[in-house]
C-alpha cells in the first residue's frame, strides 16, 4: 500500500506545481481549438486539460485548474460518484467514518486489487485496495491526516530534490488545510481540506496514550506540528461527523463551473501520442469507445498501480517490457514505469504524474 508520506508527497507536489508556476493559469487557448492534435477533428472534444482519474490528486487539479474560466478541464473517472444509488445523496458507506471497512469488503468502489504471491512474505497474497469512484482512495481511506516527518524533506533536499525541504513545503500543508483548532505555524485555517482533532471520550484510548508515556514514549500535543514523534490524539479528515474527501474538498466546490466536465465510469484505456507529446486518450464508456483531446496537457493521476499500468498500455516503460507485450514503444522510460514496481509496496506516483507533464517541474 501506498505510505502516507507517499499520498503527501503527490499532491503537495501538484500544489506546488500551480502555485510556483503562474503560467498554468497566465495563458490559455480555447478548448475549441485541438488544432495541436493530428488526430482531432471537428466532432472530437477539446479541453485545456485532460485529467485521468478523480481521486485524491485529480479532484484537486481539477478545482485549482478551472478557477481560470479561460481554461477547460475533462475529468474522467473510471468509478461512479459517490452518491447513494444515482441520487443527489452522498453514499453513507463512504462519507460515514464508522463505515470505513464496508467499502474494503467488495469491489464497488474498490479496485480491489491482490498480489502476485511474494517471494519474501511466505508466498503470501497481499490485499491491495484503491478507490475506484469520485475521490479515490481518499473515498476508501482510514482519514488519518499525517504528514510525512520534517527530516525526511530535508533529506529529499539534501540528496538533490531541490525545495523539497521541510521549511518549503510547509506553506502548501497550510494553505490546503482547515484545521478545526485554528491556524498557527504548521496548520492551515482556511484551506479546502477540512482536518479535525482526532477525537473520543472511551476509556481504552486515554490508556493507550498513558500506556505508551509509560512505556517511555512522549505526549505529543500536535502530531504534524514540532514534535511529530510520540503518543497523542491524531487529527483526521472528517468534518462534522462526515469524510472530507478530495472529492468533497476540491471536486464538489468546483461542479458547477462551467469549464469543468466531469465524467464518471469512464474507464481510460490509452494515452494519445503526437510523436512524444501526449494530446489525448481514449477511454471506454457505456461500452462506448471515444476519445477526447488535450489543447495543453494530458495529466495521469490514476494512482500508484493504474497511472504506471496506463502508461505501460499507451507505449511508455521499460521498452523490453513492452515488446515482450506486444505495444509500441512511444518512449523507452526504465525504471519509472518499472514492471515490478506493481509488485513492490510502494510505488511512486510522483513518476508517473512527472512522465506526463515534464515540460515543467512538478
Ligand atoms: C484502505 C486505505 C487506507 C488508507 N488510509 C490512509 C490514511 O489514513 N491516511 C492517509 O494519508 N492515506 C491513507 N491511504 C492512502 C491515500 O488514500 C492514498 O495514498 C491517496 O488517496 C492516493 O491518491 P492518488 O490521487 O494517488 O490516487 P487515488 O486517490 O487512488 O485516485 C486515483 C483515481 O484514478 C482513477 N483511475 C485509475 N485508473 C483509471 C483509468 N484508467 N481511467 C479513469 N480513471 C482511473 C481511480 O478510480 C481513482 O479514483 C489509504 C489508502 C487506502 C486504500
Amino acid at each position: 500500500m501506498v505510505g502516507q508520506a507517499g499520498a503527501y508527497r503527490l499532491v503537495t507536489g501538484i500544489w506546488r506545481r500551480f502555485m510556483k508556476d503562474g503560467r498554468c493559469f497566465s495563458t490559455s487557448s480555447s478548448h475549441q481549438n485541438a488544432s495541436s492534435s493530428p488526430s482531432a477533428n471537428q466532432k472530437t472534444p477539446s479541453y485545456s486539460y485532460v485529467v485521468i482519474g478523480a481521486g485524491s490528486a485529480g479532484c484537486v487539479l481539477a478545482n485549482r485548474l478551472t478557477e481560470d474560466p479561460q481554461e477547460s478541464v475533462c475529468l474522467l473517472e473510471a468509478g461512479p460518484k459517490d452518491k447513494w444509488l444515482g441520487s443527489s445523496r452522498l453514499s453513507w458507506k463512504i462519507h460515514m467514518p464508522a463505515a470505513l471497512t464496508y467499502n474494503l469488503c467488495d469491489d464497488k468502489y474498490n479496485w480491489y486489487y491482490h498480489t502476485l504471491p511474494q517471494a519474501h512474505m511466505d508466498n503470501r497474497v497481499m490485499y491491495w485496495p484503491r478507490g475506484r469512484v469520485w475521490g479515490g482512495s481518499s473515498s476508501l481511506n482510514a482519514m488519518v491526516y499525517i504528514r510525512g516527518h520534517a527530516e525526511d524533506y530535508n533529506r529529499w533536499q539534501r540528496e538533490g530534490a531541490e525545495g523539497w525541504d521541510y521549511e518549503q513545503c510547509l506553506p502548501y500543508f497550510r494553505k490546503a488545510q482547515c484545521h478545526e483548532l485554528g491556524e498557527n505555524r504548521y496548520r492551515g485555517g482556511s484551506g479546502p481540506l477540512r482536518v479535525s482533532r482526532g477525537k473520543t471520550n472511551h476509556p481504552l484510548h486515554k490508556a493507550f496514550i498513558e500506556a505508551g508515556q509509560q512505556a517511555g514514549y512522549p505526549f505529543t500535543d500536535d502530531m504534524n506540528g514540532n514534535q511529530q514523534e510520540g503518543v497523542g490524539w491524531m487529527d483526521m479528515t472528517i468534518y462534522k461527523g462526515k469524510r472530507w474527501s478530495s472529492a468533497s474538498a476540491y471536486l464538489r466546490p468546483a461542479l458547477g463551473r462551467p469549464n469543468l466536465k466531469a465524467d464518471v465510469h469512464c474507464m481510460t484505456t490509452k494515452i494519445l501520442f503526437d510523436g512524444k507529446r501526449a494530446v489525448g486518450v481514449e477511454y471506454v464508456q457505456s461500452g462506448e469507445k471515444k476519445r477526447v483531446f488535450a489543447d495543453k496537457e494530458v495529466i495521469l493521476s490514476g494512482g500508484a498501480v493504474n497511472s504506471p499500468q496506463l502508461l505501460m498500455l499507451s507505449g511508455v516503460g521499460n521498452a523490453d517490457d513492452l515488446k515482450d507485450l506486444g505495444i509500441p514503444v512511444i518512449q523507452h522510460l526504465p525504471g519509472a514505469m518499472d514492471c515490478n514496481a506493481l509488485h513492490k509496496p510502494h510505488g511512486d506516483d510522483i513518476s508517473a504524474v512527472n512522465a506526463m507533464t515534464q515540460e515543467k517541474p512538478l
